[in-house]
């Protein structure tokens, strides 16, 4: 127990390589969603905090940016290893701050962003920085060296704060670049734990810092003129003005943001397969995953045999006790989503007037009638699926963010192609199918950035992922990530002692 009583440390502020006091006003309080009780109190930063971080990341970059790759693989692969001895820990933090099950943050969230730290470390460490060499001819040749940006701006959306964190520092690190990290104001809790793991792996100070506060305070590091690029991840409107922002300084920009994807069910799909990546496509996480799935396109002929196997499956939704490892489905992550998600239910039904198969806004979640109050004032909604869906539906052409599966049939491959396509959002999409040829026929034509063959969901270090249209700006992960955090530099070298003038003498 720590300030006020309440179970986490208030720290929110960490430059020069240690915790620092900040100096915004107005403090605000970070609940657990599960109980809608406070964990801890926060103070921002203000501009002046920010000013100070940034001089610090400033000071550290003259020498982080000369440190050999090597030895900055090393430090960072040592951090890899520190995050996965305490990965129960650090998922615990994760899973109090979000809502999501301890059964996803200590399987997913940890190991996937140590992977990823430990994926950049060696990408650095074994050449992944080199640049190209070309013989032009006998006495001249081009080589191309990849060098660092400056100090970064790094902005976390709310649902996979601890892994958004490692995704872009560790790319970010391994460049050779120092970061200024905003978490989510609702997220805050493992900022300061990620930069005093990276302190004890050996990061020197300044080339990690966190800041916090609102999209205000982010706004301010955006604009600042020491940052030299901004990574960010959030909603299409927020990642607008973000981007607007640093372009005004022509600043370098990689923008993660939101989607409504698309999920086609191919005539010859096995519906086990179809229904299981249906359901990780739009419950995971209790649907508060940017690449969710969340326009089921199914043949008319299979809608039936789809819909009753769907809901058999559902009885298999655990929600409950978010660290009980059983628990597979937590509470929504924070109590202005919960009004707006909800909002989206009586939407559906209400205007849209789509059938309602499970769930809805009059659903009560058990966890919201449980005989242990402690649960019922939680952000808690039930899993829904609505069918019969139309595309000119607001469920279904909105980000709803939420466990809200959407079913719309069709009648030809090339009809759902062409429906699924029918988007301004380009994030992810995928295809449930026997024929192979068909699979890749398909991918091929649709329009996003990550997709996915009998599949769904899956993000590992090795894949490069990013939105088209809408939903984005750039990719994160995998060798492509790295190209994010570097500006190439092109050296023509000529040895032959001439210039070839065109102001000679006749
Ligand atoms: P959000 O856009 O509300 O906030 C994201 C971050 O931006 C927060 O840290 C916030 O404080 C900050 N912010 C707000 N206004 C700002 C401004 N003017 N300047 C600088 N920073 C500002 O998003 P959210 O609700 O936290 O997250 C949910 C969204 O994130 C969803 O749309 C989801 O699809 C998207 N998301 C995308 C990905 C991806 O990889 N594509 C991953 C996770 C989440």
């Amino acid at each position: 127990m720590t300030l006020h009583g309440l179970p986490y440390k208030p720290e929110s502020l960490y430059y020069d390589g240690k915790v620092q006091a900040p100096s915004g006003e107005y403090p605000w309080t970070i609940e657990d969603p599960s109980t809608a009780q406070p964990l801890v109190q926060l103070i921002p930063s203000s501009t002046d905090d920010v000013d100070k971080a940034m001089d610090s990341a400033q000071k550290a970059f003259l020498d982080w940016s000369g440190t050999c790759y090597i030895e900055r693989s090393r430090i960072l692969r040592r951090a890899a290893e520190i995050i996965r001895k305490r990965n129960d820990e650090l998922a615990e933090v994760e899973t109090r701050n979000t809502g999501r099950p301890f059964s996803e943050t200590s399987a997913v969230d940890i190991p996937s962003g140590a992977d990823v730290l430990e994926f950049y470390a060696n990408l650095v460490g074994s050449g992944g920085l080199n640049g190209e060499t070309t013989r032009l001819r006998d006495d001249a040749w081009v080589y191309t060296t990849k060098e660092p940006l400056g100090v970064c701006v790094g902005i976390g959306a709310w649902n996979y704060p601890l892994q958004i964190a490692l995704w872009k520092s560790a790319p970010c690190l391994a460049a050779g670049n120092t970061m200024i990290y905003k978490p989510s104001e609702f997220t805050p809790l493992h900022g300061a734990e990620l930069a005093a793991i990276y302190t004890e792996a050996g990061l020197p100070p300044g080339v990690f810092n966190v800041i916090n506060g609102n999209g205000s305070i982010g706004d301010y590091a955006v604009r600042h003129e020491r940052t030299a690029k901004v990574s960010f991840t959030g909603q299409v409107s927020t990642g607008q003005k973000v981007a607007s922002a640093a372009g005004l300084g022509t600043k370098y920009t990689t923008m993660e943001l939101g989607g409504k994807s698309a999920l086609i069910v191919c005539g010859d799909a096995p519906l086990e397969l179809a229904v299981d990546a249906a359901m990780m496509a739009n419950f995971y996480s209790t649907g508060q995953v940017c690449a969710n799935g969340t326009r089921v396109f199914v043949p008319e002929s299979r809608k039936a045999a789809f819909e009753v196997l769907l809901l058999n499956k559902m009885q298999f939704i655990r929600m409950g006790d978010p660290m009980d490892p059983a628990t597979n489905f937590g509470p929504l992550a924070n109590g202005i989503h919960f009004e707006k998600v909800r909002d989206y239910l009586v939407h559906g039904s209400v205007h849209d007037k789509a059938t309602l198969l499970c769930g809805g806004s009059d659903a009560q979640p058990a966890m919201r009638t449980s005989d242990d109050p402690k649960w019922r004032e939680g952000f808690w909604i039930d899993p829904t699926v609505f069918t019969d869906c139309h595309d000119d539906m607001k469920i279904v052409q909105e980000e709803i963010f939420g466990p809200v599966l959407c079913i719309l049939t069709y009648k030809t491959i090339e009809e759902a192609v062409k429906r699924a396509n029918a988007t301004n959002f380009g994030l992810a999409a995928g295809v449930i199918t026997s024929d192979i040829n068909q699979a890749h026929r398909i991918v091929s034509q649709l329009q996003a950035g990550i997709t996915w063959i009998n599949s769904w969901g899956e993000s590992p270090a090795e894949m490069s992922v990013g939105g088209w249209k809408l939903s984005g700006l750039g990719v994160e992960n995998g060798q492509l990530g790295i190209e994010a955090w570097v500006q190439n530099k092109s050296t023509l070298v000529d040895m032959s002692g001439q210039i070839a003038t065109v102001f000679a003498e006749t």
